[in-house]
């Protein structure tokens, strides 16, 4: 076994580590000496970032260094160590719900750049159940995901998909949307679960209020995440895993502060901030955001999470933000909507009936490399499957570019310019659209909310 393999295995993992983050060859059994940052398997330089940085020892789950911060705003880029590989932050993970991100194959996943992905502890609790993606290893080896990898709680959904049968200090019950079976969920089990899932980032449970509610929930809310954060990280046993705390706080400044001091006054390895994108305005998420990082220990990363528009991820990346996730990107191309530099457009219009070049002209994705943006016109108006993955190729080919700019953009102390830019030129969903899509969407899936990513 070589020497980068041996630096990186993890007490444990069944097989050891397998890293093919930017390439395709397990590197596991290459020579030390075949190892060089210049080696076409690596692509890119986030192996020997790795050899070099102790942070993969099961001591320290992850490691994080901000590279450059922007003198104009909160935005910084960063580079985060995981046990499965190197992230480049600012950056989007494409969510991965039930093991899958929709449409999509890992290899595709790694073609359009995607470093990480996250998946859902609810849905992967109810089926096929922690038990069986242990016996496999893993997650990471059951869906044949070799990169970095985030699990999120289960809270949101339970609150949101789930139906409530009881909320105490103790936990939540609720009643599977399969089939109707009472699941309980504790601080402590929801960290049994993601320990079973095996992802390289945890979140503990926490307890997003409603929005709108009134100030007494949205602090009885705080405070149980609060007392809940503590019972999570004694819960934890598997050292080779990091977990992020989640400040609430609700639509209170002062709730918002409070939290985030109270969470990083705790050992966490990083912070997903939660309760926000939950239908308020987006002057009060922004308002909610810049009232929270702050309060937060800034040698950590920071993950906001449920939030992904190509306009949000510019004003959330400047509100200091290092990771995204958001199912929009992939559940707004299944629909026809494909992102372009000005905006968002309907593929299935149309003015594309004949359109022999892109859907977006200089796209370096897959499917604007090899197809014309008729062709997509006439795979989405005809349902056709292939659709829904060259659809979701390009949206999160988009994204990922995206990132990539405004990193290169801070890096280069420009992001002021590149962000006045972004705006002038992009024209967002307004508002009015965005809900009658929301609300479309939901009357769709309430019927079914097997199919709700
Ligand atoms: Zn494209």
């Amino acid at each position: 076994m070589c020497h980068l393999a041996r630096r990186i295995i993890l007490p444990g993992s069944p097989e050891g580590f397998c890293f093919r983050a930017g390439g395709d060859r397990c590197l596991q059994s290459m020579p030390t000496a075949n190892v060089s940052k210049d080696h076409p398997a690596l692509k890119c330089a986030t192996l020997f970032a790795m050899m070099n940085d102790d942070a993969s020892t099961p001591d320290r789950p992850i490691s994080f260094t901000v590279t450059a911060t922007d003198a104009a705003s909160a935005a910084r880029a960063g580079t985060l160590t995981t046990p499965h590989g190197v992230i480049q932050t600012p950056m989007f993970m494409p969510v991965g719900t039930q093991a899958s991100v929709k449409a999509l194959a890992p290899d595709d996943l790694t073609a359009l750049g995607a470093q990480i992905i996250l998946g859902n502890t609810y849905h992967l609790l109810l089926r096929p159940g922690p038990e069986l993606i242990a016996d496999f290893g893993g997650l990471h080896h059951f869906m044949g995901w070799h990169g970095p990898m985030l699990t999120d709680s289960g809270g949101f959904q339970v609150f949101s998909l789930g139906h409530l049968r009881a909320l105490t200090d103790d936990g939540v019950t609720f009643r599977s949307h399969l089939d109707g079976n009472e699941v309980r969920l504790t601080p402590e089990r929801v960290i049994a679960v993601e320990e079973q899932i095996g992802a390289d980032i945890i979140l503990p449970l926490d307890e997003c209020p409603p929005y709108p509610c009134d100030e007494a929930t949205m602090r009885r809310a705080t405070e149980r995440t609060h007392r809940w954060a503590e019972r999570a990280i004694a819960a934890r046993k598997r050292p080779d895993q990091a977990l992020f705390g989640i400040p609430q706080g609700g639509m209170s400044a002062e709730l918002r502060a409070w939290s985030a001091e109270t969470i990083s006054a705790l050992p966490f390895d990083g912070f997903s901030i939660g309760g926000l994108s939950v239908g308020e305005p987006k002057e009060v998420m922004w308002a909610m955001a810049a009232a929270t990082v702050p309060h937060l220990d800034p040698t950590r990363p920071r993950h906001l999470l449920g939030v992904g528009s190509p306009e949000d991820l510019v004003e959330g990346v400047a509100h200091g933000m290092d990771l995204f996730d958001c199912v929009l990107p992939t559940r707004v191309a299944r629909n026809g909507g494909l992102y372009t530099p000005t905006g968002r457009v309907n593929i299935r219009a149309a003015r594309w009936r004949a359109e022999h070049g892109p859907v977006q002209a200089g796209c370096d994705c897959w499917t604007c490399q090899r197809f014309s943006a008729a062709y997509l016109h006439h795979l989405a108006r005809a349902e056709e499957l292939l659709y829904y993955r060259l659809g979701t190729i390009h949206n999160l080919r988009f994204l990922i570019r995206q990132m990539a700019q405004m990193r290169a953009a801070i890096c280069d102390g420009t992001f002021a310019q590149w962000r006045a830019d972004f705006h002038a030129r992009y024209q967002p969903a307004s508002a009015a659209k965005r809900e009658e899509q929301r609300e479309k969407w939901l009357a769709r899936h309430s019927a079914n909310p097997d199919r709700a990513p």
